[in-house]
């Protein structure tokens, strides 16, 4: 028998586990706890566990944290990690502290499928979804090498899936990480801390919608289909006013009442200020915040990023419009840690679909 990595497993999944190997259900809370509380991972160090039990957990378990490949930390007190997750593949996870908040940025694929224009990731190519348990690790890691370093419990507040990936096109595994990082006897984190960014699979937002509301954040970065179309090739199975359909659908059950909108600023193609104008026809009655991003820059993108006076001026429509619009800081860009500059290590690409179209989105 195949032994099983704990990790991968939600505490209902723990508890049907023990309950299958013949011992109480209450042991599935005294593991989860020790693994996701208190960072132990080693049986033998489960000190409530029989030795009986810590010797039959060996046999059929095992617990797996990647390993910590390289750590970089910007000036401004970003801190990117590199994770193997396995002996070709390679991720990236990045902290963001903030004066009064400090927020995990995860990874939920290796490389990302959807080839968006704009993005590092994307360009890189993909080779595979990520495991509940690789994704949970991120946080765990984080976790452990922050107390160290803060000396304080609780030094991740929010998490948001805004790394490597598209978390919509693995849903089932990111899914489970999610209920774990909501778990009072795992992380604790509220669904109002729990972002997931996506570029718009409407099955997934839906199904998202009905089985675990959290934050949401849309990669919008245009006012219509034109430009969408050119820079986020999903747009063309999803089109933007659908999407927006579906986000006025999801506000209903959000734990925020408002949904995200992100929009990269590319110069010359979505920064036109008409197109503010478009954006506010578009999300018309539903409430919304935009966070507009300089694009980040990387070899050979092809894209520059619009200037700050443009930027500043796309913003005043929008605010005059009564829609909240922050310029996002661009953060831990001399590690190259930035929005769209996350690009892991990617080994047979070829997992690519021919087409964004076959990709089995949910
Ligand atoms: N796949 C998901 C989540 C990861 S990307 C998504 O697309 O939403 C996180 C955010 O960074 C997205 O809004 C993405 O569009 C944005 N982004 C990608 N490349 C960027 C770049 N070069 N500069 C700035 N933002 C970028
Ligand atoms: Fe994938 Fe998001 Fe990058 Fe698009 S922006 S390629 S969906 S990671």
């Amino acid at each position: 028998m195949d032994k099983i990595n704990l990790l991968d497993l939600t505490l209902n999944q723990l508890e049907t586990f023990f309950v299958s190997i013949g011992e109480p259900k209450f042991r599935a809370k005294q593991v989860f706890r020790w693994v996701h509380v208190y960072g132990v991972i080693d049986f033998n160090s489960m000190t409530d566990i029989a030795k009986s039990l810590q010797t039959k957990l060996n046999d059929i378990a095992y617990i797996c944290i990647p390993e910590i490949y390289s750590e970089h930390v910007s000036s401004d007190g970003v801190i990117k990690w590199v994770l193997k997750v396995d002996s070709l593949n390679k991720i990236e996870t990045v902290f963001i502290p903030e004066d009064n908040r400090g927020t995990l940025c995860v990874s939920s694929q290796v490389g990302c499928a959807l080839e968006c224009q704009f993005c590092s990731t994307g360009r890189q190519g993909f080779n595979r979804n990520l495991s509940t348990g690789e994704i949970i690790s991120q946080l765990w890691i984080a976790n452990k090498k922050l107390r160290s370093n803060y000396k304080s419990d609780k030094v991740i507040t929010n998490v948001v899936f805004m790394g490597m990936g598209e978390p919509l096109a693995n849903y089932n595994n990111v899914l489970n990480a999610i209920t774990i990082m909501l778990d009072n006897n795992a992380y604790n984190l509220s669904k109002r801390k729990l972002t997931l960014s996506t570029s718009g699979v409407i099955p997934g937002i839906n199904k998202l919608r009905d089985d675990c509301p959290v934050s949401l954040a849309i990669s919008l970065h245009a006012s219509n289909d034109v430009v969408r179309n050119e820079i986020i090739p999903l747009n063309k199975k999803y089109p933007i006013v659908q999407l927006i359909d579906t986000c006025r659908s999801y506000i209903k059950s959000s734990p925020k009442n408002y949904i995200t909108f992100e929009y990269v600023m590319l110069k010359g193609v979505n920064d036109n200020l008409e197109y503010a104008k478009e954006l506010i026809d578009l999300v018309q009655g539903l409430p919304s915040k935009f966070n507009l991003i300089p694009f980040n820059s990387f070899p050979n993108s092809g894209f520059e990023s619009s200037s700050r006076n443009q930027i500043v001026k796309f913003q005043r429509i929008l605010q005059e419009a009564g829609l909240i619009t922050t310029i996002r800081k661009t953060r831990g860009d001399s590690i190259d840690a930035a929005c769209g500059q996350l690009v892991g290590n990617v080994k047979d690409k070829t997992k690519r679909q021919e087409k964004w179209g076959t990709i089995k989105i949910i």
